[in-house]
């Protein structure tokens, strides 16, 4: 995985860098992280920006963090719906910067701890959500695709 430290700029795919991206949730086994809570809010919420990736990767990510590592996507489900997971990057818009999340950042705060940094979580509970016009317009502007 990469290692990118929280609410550094952003530089990962470099077509994708845009003004104010800052980096979210690019856990790696080789550095410590954040642990702690989030409200449930905070994970129902996540999961509507997982199911609208924004920038696609070449091949996956593996969740280095787990002890058995399994090939291929990383499978999650939330209800009845399950998405495959390491394969893209979300965007959430927060007041004044773009935070840029790998999409196994659900996975990290679910399965592994990870307490993403509060003005993460607030942006991703109060800000604009995927789905929305807001959102839409949003990321029209940041010409991603
Ligand atoms: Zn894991």
């Amino acid at each position: 995985m990469t290692f990118f430290k929280d609410l550094t700029p952003y530089s990962f795919k470099r077509s994708a860098i845009r003004t104010n991206s800052v980096n979210v949730g690019w856990l790696d086994i080789a550095h410590t992280y954040q642990v702690g809570s989030v409200p449930l809010e905070m994970i129902e919420a996540l999961w509507r920006f997982c199911r609208a990736p924004v920038v696609r990767t070449r091949g996956f990510h593996v969740c280095n963090l787990c002890h058995a590592s399994q090939p291929g996507p990383l499978r999650v489900t939330q209800g009845d719906e399950t998405l495959k997971l390491s394969t893209a990057e979300i965007r959430v818009f927060g007041s004044n910067k773009i935070y840029a999340a790998p999409d196994l950042i659900y996975h990290y705060v679910t399965k592994h701890a990870y307490q993403p940094p509060d003005e993460f979580v607030v942006a991703v509970i109060s800000g604009p959500s995927p789905g929305t016009e807001a959102y839409q317009e949003l990321l029209e502007q940041l010409r991603l695709n």
